[in-house]
């Protein structure tokens, strides 16, 4: 008896790695071919002053509009591009749309804000990275310090002094660096001085339980006193309530992001509602 029970088990256990091989191939052909079909698309969610809500600047988001599958969000593909390596070449997309957008509001808007793109942590210790943004910066005449990578503390858990050098190469064109999801990671602290981080971005799960939750908002007011002597500027990421924008303007933290403040949206939705086109612009 024991034994059917185990050759059954078996057998579920075959059937389930045949469909999951099998739908990791189909999804590996798709994800090419979205790459390849310009199925991708950037949203943006603005990311505003804390104290003014005046905009500063923009988180590009990644979409991808399947034909079969409608929108799919990032948290859906990402994790397996990355298994398949394939984020490589998303992330190269990214860069290289971005840049063409900063272009674009350069020379038709007032908008001089940053552009901050999410960068996988496999990226990182990729030597091509710095040669992708050079190349793409270029190629469009924009200015590297409206361009702001965002990256994660797993980005330099694997190779640090890799990605120290990367990071460093990047800060010498003049792209910004910031620390996405700043908390959930498990590195020391002390990469913040040994890394050149320019902003802190208090990941979402803080936010979310201030001002009401005992000892939370005691973290997010240390970390904002933490970043603000080590000369870091902080974002406030997942802001949804008026009054954890008002907790933190309390605390002069810097900017903030969040559904209270504006939810990601396409690019023509975004310049539609905060970029205001040149005078001169005849598009
Ligand atoms: P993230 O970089 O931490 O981005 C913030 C996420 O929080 C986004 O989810 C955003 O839509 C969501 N969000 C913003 N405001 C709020 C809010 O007030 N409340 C709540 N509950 N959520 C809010 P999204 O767009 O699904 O992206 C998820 C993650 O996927 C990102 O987290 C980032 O790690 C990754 N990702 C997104 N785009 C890219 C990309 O182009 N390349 C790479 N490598 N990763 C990306
Ligand atoms: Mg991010
Ligand atoms: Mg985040
Ligand atoms: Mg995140």
């Amino acid at each position: 008896r024991s034994k059917d029970l185990g050759r059954n088990s078996y057998q579920l256990f075959k059937a389930t790695m045949n469909a999951r091989s099998l739908e990791r191939l189909t999804m590996s052909s798709r994800i090419k071919q979205a790459l390849v079909n310009d199925e991708f698309e950037l949203f943006l969610q603005p990311i505003v002053d804390c104290q003014t809500t005046q905009l500063c600047g923009a988180e590009a988001l990644l979409r991808w509009q399947d034909p079969q599958l409608g929108m799919v969000a990032p948290g859906q593909f990402i994790p397996l591009a990355e298994e398949l390596g394939l984020i490589i070449d998303i992330d190269k997309w990214v860069i290289t749309r971005s840049c063409a957008l900063l272009a674009q509001w350069q020379q038709h808007t007032h908008f001089s804000g940053t552009l901050s793109i999410n960068l996988s942590a496999a990226h990182l210790c990729h030597h091509d990275l710095v040669d992708t943004v050079t190349a793409a910066i270029n190629e469009h005449g924009v200015s590297a310090e409206q361009l702001e990578i965002e990256i994660t503390e797993s980005s330099f858990i694997s190779s640090f002094s890799q990605a120290r050098e990367v990071l460093l190469a990047l800060k010498l064109l003049g792209v910004k660096v910031a620390l996405d999801d700043f908390g959930t990671g498990y590195s020391a602290l002390s990469y913040l001085t040994k890394l050149p981080i320019d902003k802190l971005k208090v990941d979402s799960s803080f936010i979310a339980k201030v001002p009401d939750e005992y000892g939370n908002s005691e973290i997010v007011s240390a970390i904002i006193a933490m970043a603000s002597s080590l000369n870091l500027l902080v974002v406030a990421e997942g802001v949804e309530k008026p009054c954890q924008h008002q907790f933190l303007q309390g605390l002069a933290c810097d900017y903030v992001q969040g559904f209270l403040l504006g939810e990601p949206c396409s690019i023509t939705d975004f310049n539609n509602r905060y970029v205001y086109p040149c005078a001169t612009s005849t598009s």
